[in-house]
């Protein structure tokens, strides 16, 4: 693979990783609508559990895309650095499912302490776990 090989496969990958940010945003979009609606129901919370999977499906493209260039650059003499723009993306994809799973936990009348990590309902004014804060 020569040098010109190499810039053409870091391009695709870039044009992958930016379908892969589009799609997460559109997913993030979405359920902001659904969620400005306030049904607490079962089809949200599986609404939810549904893009997290999607997410979760595009960070395993994003980690395949990683290892192959990883992959190709040292299977190179010339030595370059793994593309930026994958571990933008692959950070912005954690970033959307992590905001996912607290709206999950929203869902379910839970709210999650930002000290200790516990869930505890959220009516609940302190962590029982660390005595925290909550709201
Ligand atoms: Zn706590």
């Amino acid at each position: 693979m020569d040098s010109k090989d190499i810039k053409d496969k870091t391009d695709e990958i870039f044009e992958k990783a930016k379908i892969g940010a589009g799609i997460a945003a559109t997913a993030v979009g979405d359920f902001a609508k659904s969620a400005g609606e306030k049904a607490v129901n079962v089809k949200n919370t599986a609404s939810v559990n549904f893009h997290i999977r999607s997410l979760n499906n595009e960070l395993n493209d994003l980690y395949i895309k990683l290892g192959k260039t990883a992959y190709d650059i040292h299977s190179n003499i010339e030595t370059e650095s793994i593309p930026a723009e994958i571990i933008n993306t692959i950070n912005l994809t954690l970033e959307e499912i992590e905001k996912f799973k607290a709206q999950l936990v929203e869902l379910r009348g839970m709210t999650t302490c930002s000290k200790c990590g516990k869930e505890s309902p959220n009516v609940s004014e302190f962590c029982p776990a660390c005595g925290e804060k909550l709201g």
